[in-house]
């Protein structure tokens, strides 16, 4: 069997391994390339394949860097069948939709810009129709329960506590009498996190194919998260400003949430509103709500007794937001998109970016390049929506928030491993990121390979 890396190798989205085995050519992820222009000009180059030889996508999560260019596939012809667990599937109908509805707002304003230069018009990198397509080729499965992807291909996920519906995939490859078992780790969440189940610890493989979002770091612990989410509430608070959280919709949104359930409770909250401004975010709830087969007992608990807190105020309809532009008193806003590359916290950074009483506080990953990562990096000016903005708000991070595990929890899950894998390949991270992995796990006495976008390797 080969593997080609098309994606997420020495950088940490654009996740997609073509697996060419048992006479078929199948997809491991087929996701979206975000961060910088140079980044995401990467979703418009040809695929490495042809979408039409492609006969399955196995999906390991709803997480746009792993799902988002789904709908292009199928624009360029893929029939075949997109395989994911109960609550990927549902998370994947509201977040393709979501993209391609910013693919046609983002396209339609840069056509404007382009009439003006007297340019032609672009088409988007695909449409809602094209995502309504995708959704139709959905099949979802069960975790821990193996099936048949083809003959000779079997495949199984274990959750793989990163997101609500996230999956660590087994897959089983028989050639002539040879079994061979590789294991691609997906996303990795942490240990002891609330809201989603801990990672399943994987004990047999030949090749592991592994992420390394934070192979290079460590977080704090869980405890001082609530503590820093308060001081950075208090602080703003105190100075008469606005908290704004820029938030992945799906879980980390959620796990915000939560978090500050427990400061209210325990009045270390000061008396400010905290507005979710993500429809998206909305309706990713009424998907956590559907999949409680998906959350430990202590959030179900949490959940219940925060539904109707009356501090949180939802923003669905665009006026809702736009109206929080007027106000003038303390408040937190958490809004999308989580690296502040697209959707309403881009609104909320060019009014709040140059007002010294703000606080950014960011709560995820931000990729290279990113409007995110300039502003986390201490830029004092940065330019958006067309115009220069200087950068005098706080700026805060919080980095134990991450749905990633860290360098220690990724070690925790590969020494779980009774017998040592043969190969592993170290993906989805930054060059620097994957290199530290790589030392750490060399250490133990593992053959690791960093590779590079393109590169096939023959198991
Ligand atoms: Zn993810």
């Amino acid at each position: 069997m080969k593997v080609t890396f098309c994606g997420a190798a020495k950088i940490v989205t654009g996740s997609c391994f073509l697996v060419e085995a048992a006479g078929r050519r199948i997809l491991v992820d087929c996701g979206m390339f975000q961060g910088g222009k140079e980044t995401t000009r990467l979703n418009f180059q040809p695929f490495r394949f042809g979408p039409k030889t492609i006969s399955h996508v196995l999906l390991t999560h709803a997480h746009n860097d792993h799902s988002g260019l789904l709908p292009r596939l199928v624009k360029e012809h893929f029939r075949g069948k997109i395989v994911a667990t109960r609550a990927t599937a549902d998370l994947a109908g509201i977040m393709l939709e979501d993209s391609a509805r910013i693919q046609e707002v983002d396209t339609e304003q840069e056509n404007r810009r382009r009439r003006r230069e007297g340019l032609p018009p672009r088409k988007p990198l695909y449409t809602t129709e094209d995502a309504e397509r995708t959704l139709e080729l959905v099949e979802s499965v069960d975790y821990d329960r193996r099936f048949v992807v083809a003959p000779g291909i079997e495949g199984c996920f274990r959750d793989a506590g990163h997101i609500l519906g996230s999956a660590i995939l087994e897959l089983f490859v028989s050639e002539g009498v040879k079994t061979t078992k590789v294991v691609f780790s997906g996303d990795l969440g942490q240990w002891d996190v609330p809201i989603i189940r801990d990672p399943t610890i994987i004990e047999e493989a030949d090749t592991v194919f592994i992420e390394s979002t934070y192979g290079d770091r460590l977080h704090e612990s869980p405890g001082d998260r609530e503590s820093e989410l308060a001081r950075h509430a208090k602080e703003t608070y105190t100075r008469g400003g606005k908290l704004l959280i820029p938030c992945f919709a799906v879980e980390r949104t959620q796990e915000i949430i939560y978090a500050f359930g427990n400061i209210i409770e325990r009045h270390e909250f000061p008396d400010m509103k905290i507005y979710l401004d993500s429809p998206l975010a909305i309706k990713a709830n009424e998907v956590f709500k559907k999949h409680r087969e998906c959350f430990d007992e202590e959030a179900l608990e949490r959940f219940r007794r925060l539904q109707d807190a009356a501090q949180v105020v939802y923003c669905e309809r665009a006026e809702d937001s736009m109206k929080l532009n007027d106000i003038d008193e303390p408040c937190v806003i958490i809004a999308g998109s989580g690296m502040c590359t697209g959707g309403r916290i881009r609104h909320h950074l060019k009014h709040g970016l140059w007002d010294a009483r703000n606080t950014i506080l960011f709560v995820g990953y931000q990729a290279q390049g990113s409007l995110g990562r300039i502003i986390l990096e201490g830029a004092k000016e940065v330019k958006m929506m067309g115009m220069a903005i200087v950068v005098k708000a706080g700026v805060g991070q919080i980095g134990s928030f991450s749905a990633h595990a860290d360098a220690g929890e990724l070690l925790k899950w590969m020494k779980g491993f009774r017998r040592k894998p043969g190969r592993v390949f170290i993906v989805h991270g930054e060059e620097s990121a994957s290199a530290a992995l790589k030392g750490k796990l060399e250490k133990e006495g593992l053959a690791c390979h960093v590779p590079d976008i393109g590169e096939t390797v023959e198991l």
